[in-house]
């Protein structure tokens, strides 16, 4: 769940001496404030909106609205906390960093696949969206395991998964928690596929990774 907020903040930055305030009809000090809404997501990635600078009588609080860029040119540093003013710019920097490795992953991943593909191993396991296999597929996606079992010259055969899903995040987890050598997790009769079915399911994407020990 995303946590988003906001929160109006006031900074008071100085006095600005005596005036008589026209609410209380009395000599009064007066401040320079600064409210500000600070917007954030989980309370950590944070941005400023709706600055106003003003002064305000510090007893009834009431006073002028001041332009920001007369005020700021006056101020040596800004009044705003740096967390709340650049909170934002972290968030940025993880997303860039995502994609960044995202990008790399990627870019690996289709490699490695090329460089297998060519060369079939047994044992190689593919991670591959079967219902473009499949005549009359149940759903669009059916990401399962393949796994090598037998390379011939015009065909390789493959173990065949008893488990779909659909995304290919779902047999990725199977491998990492070792469930491909649990019983049943493969049928026991193998599906062979030609040279040709295997170059046409890449050619349509459905090859999403292969891995190889
Ligand atoms: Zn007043």
């Amino acid at each position: 769940m995303i946590v988003w907020g906001k929160k109006s903040k006031m900074a008071l930055l100085g006095s600005e001496g005596s005036k008589p305030c026209p609410v209380c009809e009395k000599e009064r000090p007066f401040n320079l404030m600064l409210q500000y809404t600070v917007h954030h997501i989980w309370y950590v990635f944070k941005w400023v909106s709706g600055k106003q600078y003003g002064t305000a009588c510090e007893v009834c609080q009431r006073g002028d609205k001041l332009d920001a860029k007369a005020v700021e040119s006056k101020l040596q540093k800004s009044p705003i906390p740096f967390g709340d003013r650049w909170g934002w710019a972290f968030l940025a920097g993880l997303i860039a960093i995502a994609a960044v490795f995202g990008a790399l992953d990627d870019s690996s991943r289709s490699t490695s696949r090329e460089t297998y593909l060519a060369a079939p191993r047994a044992g190689d396991r593919y991670i591959v969206n079967l219902a473009s296999l499949l005549q009359a597929p149940q759903s669009k996606y059916m990401y399962g395991v393949l796994r090598v079992r037998a390379v011939h010259p015009d065909s390789v055969e493959f173990d065949a998964p008893t488990f779909f899903y659909s995304s290919a995040s779902g047999p990725s987890k199977d491998m990492r928690a070792g469930k491909l050598d649990e019983p049943g997790y493969f049928s026991e009769k193998p599906i062979v596929l030609s040279r040709d079915q295997i170059a046409r399911i890449h050619q349509e994407h459905a090859i999403h990774s292969i891995d190889r020990f």
